[in-house]
């Protein structure tokens, strides 16, 4: 397949305000499964998907029985988390916001890689796996800074927000969990000044992300909306994709970086 990195390499350096989308396909070649592609968490175990869907629930009832559970089941997807490295797609859209072109990454993974590799204005969508947020005043604090166990054992769960003393949940949002209200108003204004955006490694069936590319090319003018994935998805077969560029993000972004690089520097 020809792929017109070329047309892409011109839009993002002629670009005002650029951003990034990203799913879980930026981080595959980290090691970290994806839940749809085709070695997917979930398309290899359905089971998985069905009881990601009640954590939530089981968190709004009753938040001690939530966090002992948390504490005995060890998550998969974290566990992959917890070895990764940035990988090349990482590195890439970081040097792409170096250089000045790329304005922010909103993504949807929680595995704070972005950060890692550099990027400085990210919006993590669905959370991270890192922090913990209050349910209560929205206030934020690293895991790192609470004894989850110590605090099981001395049954003081579930741990409690210094601020206001709400009670404490795992920052990642849950399935049929709301996204956290400064996250929905920082994306959208994003997505307002945005007139290129870079979708990389999603799916896009996972709401209200899945909206923000459709947001962005319904806005006068539209946004120029640039797809990177392994295969299409609904807004490539929707025709809201202007580029499609299929293959890996590992493989594609760096590609685009450089071009990016040498057309600046030319
Ligand atoms: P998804 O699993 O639904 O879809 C991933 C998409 O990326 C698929 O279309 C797949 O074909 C594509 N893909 C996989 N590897 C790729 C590669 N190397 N190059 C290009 N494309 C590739 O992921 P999603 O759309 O992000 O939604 C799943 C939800 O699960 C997200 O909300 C996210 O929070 C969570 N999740 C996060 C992580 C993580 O943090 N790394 C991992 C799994 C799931
Ligand atoms: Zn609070």
């Amino acid at each position: 397949m020809n792929i017109p990195i070329d047309e892409v390499v011109e839009a993002l350096v002629k670009s005002k305000y650029a951003i990034a989308l990203t799913g879980a396909g930026v981080s595959t070649e980290s090691g970290i499964p994806d839940f749809r592609g085709p070695s997917g968490i979930w398309t290899r175990n359905p089971e998985a998907e069905r009881r990601a869907y009640e954590v939530y629930s089981l968190f709004l009832r009753d938040p001690r029985r939530f966090w002992e559970e948390y504490l005995s089941t060890s998550s998969i997807l974290e566990s992959y988390i917890e070895k990764a490295q940035p990988n090349p797609s990482h590195f890439a859209l970081a040097e792409l916001e170096s250089m000045g072109v790329l304005k922010c990454v909103i993504t949807q993974n929680i595995d704070g890689l972005h950060e890692k590799a550099g990027s400085k204005n990210v919006i993590e969508f669905h959370g991270s796996i890192y922090k913990l947020r209050c349910v209560d005043c929205g206030a934020r604090y690293p895991k790192s800074d609470f004894n989850l166990i110590a605090l099981r054992d001395e049954g003081k769960l579930p741990p409690i927000c210094i601020m206001c003393g709400g009670t404490l949940k795992p920052d990642v949002v849950y399935f049929t969990e709301p996204i956290p209200r400064d996250v929905i108003v920082r994306s959208l204004e994003e997505v307002r000044k945005c007139d290129v955006m870079l979708v990389c490694g999603s799916s896009l069936v996972v709401y209200p992300a899945a909206e923000l590319p459709r947001l962005a090319k319904r806005k006068v003018p539209p946004a120029l909306i640039i797809e990177v994935n392994l295969e299409p998805t609904p807004i490539t077969i929707e025709g809201i994709s202007d580029y499609f560029l299929q293959g890996r993000t590992g493989e594609i972004l760096p590609k685009i970086a450089d071009g990016v690089k040498k057309k600046l520097m030319s």
